[in-house]
Formats: C-alpha cells, structure tokens, sequence
C-alpha cells in the first residue's frame, strides 16, 4: 500500500450492500436503518430484485461481492431464492442477519449449503448485559454467541461487527478477545458515524480514534485470525502506513463510500454507503451500472483531489480519504474533512 498511488474504482464497486429489507425484531440504539418490526411495502419486489442482480452482473467480471443487509435479511421469505440467483450470475454473497429466534443452527447450516461466503454478526459489549441493553432485547447475546459457534461447527466464516463510541471504548479489548475466542474469521470496527438512531450515542475524540487504531495496527500487525479492518474510519490505513505494519490483510486501499462501495436500499435507493443518504438514482428506474459509474455523486467521491480542509490537502488521501458519511453528518458536506481524524498534513 503506498500513500501517494491513485487508487479508484471507476469500473465497478469491489462490494455492494444491498438493504433487502428494513423490518428488524431487533430495536439496535445505533441502527443506521432505524429498523421496525414490519416490511415496508415498497420494498423491492421479486421481480425488481431478480432484475438488479442482473444489473450488478452487468459490471463484467470480476464481478462486486454481494453483501445482503438489512433490517434483518432472514424477515425476507426469498432471501434463499436470491442467494442462488446471486451466485447463477456468478456474484459472491455474504449475509448480514440480525441475531433472533429466526437464526438457528439450522439457518447457518443452509447459508453454508447455499455457498455463501461468510456471514456477519454484531457484538457490542462483552457481557450479556452490556450487549443486549445495546440491542433492546434480552437474550441476543447468547443468541449471537449460538449464532457463532454454529458456523464454526459447520465452517461458515463468519465476521464479528462491533461499534466503536464512548459506550464501547472501555470494552474493546474483551471484546476483541470473544471475537479470536469464537474463532471469527474477520473482527470489523464501525466507527460511529452519527445518524440514524447512532445520534444517541457518544462519538470518541479524534485522539482516542488514534489510540484505538493504533492498537488495531499492532493486532493487525500480528496477521491474526481474526483480521482486524474498520468501517467508516478509513484513517486506518493512514496509521497502518504510520507504524509499517507489513502483515496487515484486507485493508483495501482507497476503498470509502462511493469509491469501491455502493449501497442499495430497500426500496432501491442507490447511495454511496448505508451512512451517506445522498441518492444518485433507483434501480426502479435507472441503470445501476451507469449510476456507479457516471453519476455525479458518485464520480466526485472517487476524487479526493477536489476534497475540503485537511482530507484534500493531505498526502494519505489516496490510501485514506476520509469517512464521507462522517464529513457528511458533521457538515452537511460530502466532501469535507472528517472531523475524526488527528492528523495534520504536512505543508
Ligand atoms: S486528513 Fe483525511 S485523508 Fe488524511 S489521514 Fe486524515 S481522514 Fe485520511
């Protein structure tokens, strides 16, 4: 990863996050989707679905990985059918579910009958209490540890998410520890970006952001499992250069909302990221590929040359670039500086 090589994805997205749904029997305080307990009525239908999934196959090969969110995906009765028309075009699936009674031993094991290629699963807090109070209901700790441990037995990789804000901060390096313990493949950071209901939690400052990635760096300096990355904290890369971790796995270069990400929401929205709500077009109406590819929004994110304040002065902004979302949140602008980061570009 060098700092100053020019790292775009002009031609396609590496992944996309499709939102099948917002219905959710969870009540997360940061849900970005602000969940509810029933599916919205002008969610994408079958026939709608079927066409998109064309539509990302028409990005040619290497075709984006599929990553099915939510709400919860499992509230979605066709969930299977589209994974197996996801992989007949040739498109890689991973799954989001949310940790209820509908995920059982039995769901894990058909994910990995269907080929999916991993699945993720949220851990908050290190203690049932902690967990659960973040997620509304009791019991979704010992759920998502079953959750775990059930794809371990059958080999279905499997990520563990985990937020980053005051509330979590004293709790990380048990939390991390649960993660090696359950064997997850991958532990991601999602440093709070404040929307949704996230607006009622308390972001961290930018010098405990560094601390924080300073000690991802050195457990991603060790190689892992799991391999730790981060989401929207893009910065991580920017320290990860800092102290020369050599080892570090997964940290795609350039990679931020926009540049390397699409999301797709459950009415067909597409956006940058499931953080920034700035809507290029539907899919009801407009040709998925050419939203990516041409659409203003998305071609200005991918130049963080015409970025605001220090993200645009910066000699990391190729390899970082800033969280969007967060410049966004913070400012209103999409390509301002994200207030989370320390760093002072050189003149
Ligand atoms: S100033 Fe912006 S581009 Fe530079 S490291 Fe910080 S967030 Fe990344």
């Amino acid at each position: 990863m060098e700092a100053g090589r020019q790292f775009t994805f002009e031609r396609a997205p590496l992944r996309v996050y499709w939102e099948l749904t917002r219905a959710c029997d969870l009540a997360c305080r940061h849900c970005r989707a602000e969940a509810v307990a029933i599916r919205h009525p002008a969610e994408l239908t079958a026939a709608e679905a079927s066409r998109l999934l064309e539509g990302l196959a028409a990005f040619g090969d290497p075709k984006p990985h599929l990553v099915l969110t939510g709400g919860d995906p499992l509230t979605r009765p066709d969930l299977f059918a589209l994974i197996a028309a996801a992989q007949a075009l040739g498109i890689g699936v991973s799954v989001a579910p949310s940790a209820t009674p509908r995920l059982g031993s039995a769901e894990i094991r058909r994910f990995r009958e269907a080929g999916v290629e991993a699945i993720s699963l949220s851990i908050d807090g290190s203690t049932s209490a902690f967990h659960d109070a973040f997620r509304g209901i009791p019991g979704t700790f010992e759920r998502t540890l079953d959750a775990a441990r059930a794809a371990h037995d059958v080999g279905l990789p499997f990520q563990i998410n985990t937020l980053v804000s005051q509330e979590t901060l004293p709790d990380l390096p048990a939390i991390c520890l649960l993660a090696a313990e359950l064997g997850a493949s991958r532990w991601s950071l999602f440093f709070l970006v404040s929307v949704g209901r996230g607006t009622v939690l308390q972001q961290i400052s930018p010098d405990e952001a560094d601390e924080v990635m300073r000690w991802l760096a050195e457990l991603a300096g060790r190689g892992g499992p799991p391999v730790v990355t981060t989401t929207e904290a893009p910065h991580f890369r920017r320290v990860m250069l800092q102290h020369r971790v050599s080892r570090a796995r997964g940290h795609g270069a350039g990679i931020r909302d926009g540049n390397g990400i699409m999301f797709i929401s459950h009415t067909g929205d597409v956006q940058p990221s499931g953080f920034l709500p700035l809507t290029a077009g539907n899919v009801r109406t407009d040709d998925v590929v050419s939203l990516y590819r041409e659409s203003e929004v998305f071609r200005t994110l991918r130049r963080p040359d015409l970025f605001g304040g220090r993200c645009g002065r910066c000699e990391f902004h190729w390899v970082c670039g800033g969280s969007r979302a967060r410049a966004y949140a913070a400012s209103g602008e999409p390509l301002a500086e994200d207030p989370l980061c320390s760093y002072e570009p050189r003149p």
